[in-house]
């Protein structure tokens, strides 16, 4: 487990080795006072932590809920012209979403390499597909669906896997795989004698 304090509250996500990291998470029935604070709470452990994501189950929630902080503005210039799912949701972060479904996957994928605040000092190339559409509720009650690209595709998916147990580095080639996995045994060890914490701002 990672911690962090910001303005006298330690904010806390899930490292690897944490059982609840490998659990399906839970659709959420409604959205109530519960949800939405645990959503309050989710945003702010992602700032703290400067996540551009965070899944229910990081945050020791087995519940099927996504935080999102993904820039408005990237340098990027490959893609000038944003999907719509990125026009609609990136003016609007951080956001949350609840019971995500990816409903379409574009056959073109791209790789890039990807990080996890589960995972701290691990990076790996993934290969995924480059758009997907997703469903989802909005605290407000609203279904939506994005088409998207770019930052926000990708992350939807690692997010989407988080609630299905299920981690990126699950993703990658064998042979990445095995670069990183002496970091990974540290990981997972150090993950079960302590629970270290880094302290930053607030103070
Ligand atoms: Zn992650």
């Amino acid at each position: 487990m990672f911690f962090r304090k910001k303005q006298d509250v330690y904010h806390r996500v899930h490292t690897y080795g944490s059982p609840i990291l490998n659990k399906k998470a839970e659709s959420v029935k409604n959205i109530n006072e519960e949800i939405n604070a645990i959503a309050t709470e989710m945003i702010e452990t992602m700032l703290c932590f400067d996540g551009i994501g965070l899944a229910g189950p990081q945050a020791g929630v087995g519940r099927r809920i996504v935080a999102f902080g993904i820039p408005e503005h990237r340098d990027d210039e490959e893609q000038a012209i944003l999907s719509p799912g990125e026009a609609l949701l990136l003016p609007k972060m951080p956001f949350v979403i609840v019971n995500p479904e990816i409903t379409w996957r574009s056959d073109e994928t791209e790789i890039k390499e990807e990080g996890c605040l589960s995972l701290p000092g691990i990076y790996g190339e993934v290969e995924r597909p480059k758009m997907v559409t997703f469903t989802a509720e909005t605290l407000d009650g609203k279904t939506i669906s994005c088409d998207c690209d770019g930052l926000l595709a990708r992350c939807v998916q690692h997010e989407c896997d988080h609630l299905d147990g299920k981690l990126f580095i699950e993703r990658m080639t064998e042979e990445e795989f095995g670069i990183i996995k002496p970091k990974l045994n540290r990981l997972k060890k150090r993950g079960r004698k302590t629970q270290f914490m880094r302290i930053v701002g607030g103070e």
